[in-house]
């Protein structure tokens, strides 16, 4: 399988670049593709929803003739361009060899009515993590008021033919739009006016129509140029096989298919290939290969082509035996005839392992399950960005079942109940599973994009955080440092009533006070603030109030000011351990640094370990 092939680039023996389709539903994504086809795969579906996953393969020659009114100056060298149609961004997602994007290029389409939408965020993030790059089609220009037809025209010469109010309309949503990327971290511009050394820092975006076909031209070329210019050497034809299973089919007659993406090397029928499985490496002999027609569509029924040999890259339906328990978003191995079959089941299985091995070394964390290997790893990408930063303690494949739920479910144990929950992306929960989870108080979260269950699970925990800060109200202490102001002693012993000035935190209805001399003497709670004679409940730093602490007659020795203590003597909150425990577990990340250190130097003060 790791055939030791001398590679040189060569832009004469180039394969054909693959390219994904991602975006928000509705977008636009599958009438792009339609419009390029000149098929209709839209409209035969269920409230036009991309169901299953296509691909479509575009030969040179239908390059050419599309992009032909550009009057392309570079002779088309790629053999042609291979087009993955998606659900949400699920072949994307597949489409991985050890944590990066294997596909060469992405379309992100956007509505250019609605602009980014929460998916077309999470697109983007995973397109940077994956480090792919990718174009923008700006896609439904022809829903501008008023926007005359050009079908299938380059976008510039389509612009040019609209009247004033068209254009405006236009830059003015283009603006915007453009504006948004950059909230997202991103330059972006029209295509043309990107200069050469910008391209890849600047998203170029292309306008397009998927209607009338404005601008398809453009894209089309953009795609094919920018892969030419950047990408030769990952473009040679190599021998070494890289192959990845996008998904796993139960289809009628031959039992289970693989739809795989040949991304480089060759595959032939009779090859002895091993598969990475849910129970272990799988080792089968291909019985069959097929593919759509060129410019057909896998899903278009009756349309298979059969090959003895395939070169890549191409998208192809793999039958032979065993492939039930195969895994999406790995990689497939041809056994040569030198080859140790003990070390291709290795490594077949190695990429699996790295995933599943990705728990937080504590123990301590979520559980999370995805239908395939490329929607975990993504899922546990997103978990670990700092904005999102969740542990996960379990990690599994494939819908949730009884056994998952007690694996989440000994969080409850470990005193995170939070944490016994699991995020289910894109997979059935069997009925048994949610029983029991119930039984348990095992939450179950599921979604079929990853900032949805992300947002899920978020909002869960600032429910219980809330629910947490309740429940420890009463041994909650800020930490606050206050000075007795000179001449507004008010009343000296308990209740003793001060005016002060609030010099380091936030003083609270509440708050255990003390005083700090050699060692720290309690005088009691506040139990009153008063703030230019109205009532609050609490005090920040920098403000002038009153305070009335109450209970110092309770105490062992009755505290008075003037005998114990006087105007030198700075008040602070009397933090105890456990105190400093809940404001960790559930404030810290609302404290100031300021605050923070205040605490961590009270800490110290009152010498607590
Ligand atoms: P997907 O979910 O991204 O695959 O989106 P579809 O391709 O299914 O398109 C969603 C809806 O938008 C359908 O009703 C399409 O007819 C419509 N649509 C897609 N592209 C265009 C376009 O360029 N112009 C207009 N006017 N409608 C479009």
């Amino acid at each position: 399988a790791e055939k030791k092939v001398s590679q040189k680039a060569d832009s004469e023996n180039l394969r054909s670049p693959i390219c994904c389709i991602m975006g928000h539903v509705d977008a636009g994504k599958t009438k792009l593709l339609d419009c390029i086809r000149g098929t209709n795969v839209q409209e035969n579906e269920a409230g036009g929803i991309t169901q299953q996953i296509g691909a479509t393969y575009f030969p040179a020659e239908i390059l050419k003739d599309k992009t032909r009114e550009l009057k392309p100056d570079a002779a088309l060298k790629v053999p042609g361009l291979l087009i993955i149609d998606t659900p949400g961004h699920e072949s994307f997602i597949n489409l991985r060899s050890r944590g990066s994007g294997l596909c060469d290029i992405a379309i992100l389409v956007v509505d250019i009515m609605d602009g980014l939408k929460p998916q077309t965020v999470e697109s983007l993030k995973l397109l940077k993590m994956r480090k792919t790059p990718f174009i923008v089609a700006l896609n439904k220009v022809d829903r501008l008021y008023g926007w005359k037809t050009c079908q299938n025209a380059p976008f510039v010469k389509a612009k040019n033919q609209q009247c004033k109010d068209v254009q405006n309309e236009f830059n003015k949503r283009l603006t915007e739009i453009i504006g948004n990327f950059k909230e997202q971290g991103w330059n972006s511009d029209l295509y043309y006016k990107i200069k050469n050394k910008d391209m890849g820092e600047t998203i170029s975006i292309v306008p397009t129509s998927a209607i009338s076909g404005e601008g398809i031209p453009d894209m089309l070329l953009l795609l094919v140029k920018w892969c030419q210019k950047t990408m030769v050497d990952k473009l040679t034809y190599s021998e070494k096989l890289q192959c990845t299973v996008l998904e796993v089919k139960a289809s009628e007659g031959d039992g289970t298919t693989i739809d795989v993406v040949l991304v480089n090397g060759v595959l032939h029928e009779g090859d002895q290939i091993v598969v990475c499985g849910m129970q272990g490496p799988i080792v089968t002999t291909i019985r069959a290969l097929s593919t759509p027609h060129p410019m057909k569509e896998l899903r278009v029924k009756g349309t298979y082509l059969h090959h003895k040999e395939i070169k890549a890259a191409q998208f192809i339906k793999i039958a032979a035996q065993d492939l039930k328990h195969a895994i999406a978003g790995t990689n497939i191995f041809v056994v040569g005839p030198d080859d140790d079959l003990e070390v291709i089941k290795k490594l077949t299985m190695g990429d699996k392992k790295t995933v599943m091995d990705r728990t937080d070394k504590t123990g301590k964390g979520i559980c999370v399950q995805a239908p395939t290997l490329g929607s975990l790893e993504a899922l546990l990408d997103f978990l670990k960005t700092p904005e999102v930063n969740i542990p996960v303690g379990g990690i599994g494949i494939g819908p949730v079942h009884k056994k998952d739920v007690m694996k989440a479910r000994v969080m409850l144990e470990k005193k995170k109940k939070e944490y016994a929950t699991i995020l289910a992306f894109d997979v059935k929960v069997s009925p048994d599973a949610w029983e029991l989870a119930d039984k348990y108080g095992v939450r179950i979260f599921i979604a079929d994009t990853i900032y949805s269950l992300i947002h899920q699970f978020k909002a869960y925990l600032n429910t219980h955080k809330e629910e947490k800060k309740k429940e420890v109200a009463d041994e909650t202490v800020f930490p606050c440092v206050l000075k007795i102001i000179p001449g507004r002693v008010f009343n000296k012993k308990d209740p003793i009533i001060l005016g002060v000035d609030v010099l380091e935190g936030i003083a609270k209805v509440g708050t255990p006070i003390c005083i700090s001399q050699k060692e720290f003497i309690d005088i009691g709670r506040i139990t009153h603030i008063r703030n230019n004679e109205q009532p609050v409940d609490l005090a920040k730093k920098g403000s002038a109030v009153s305070i009335k602490i109450t209970g110092s007659n309770s105490l062992e020795k009755q505290m008075m000011f003037g005998r114990q203590f006087n105007t030198e003597d700075l008040l602070v909150s009397h933090l105890s351990g456990r105190s400093i425990d809940i404001l960790k577990e559930l404030y810290w990340d609302e404290l100031s640094d300021n605050l923070r250190k205040l605490v961590v130097n009270l800490k110290k003060l009152f010498k607590i370990q």
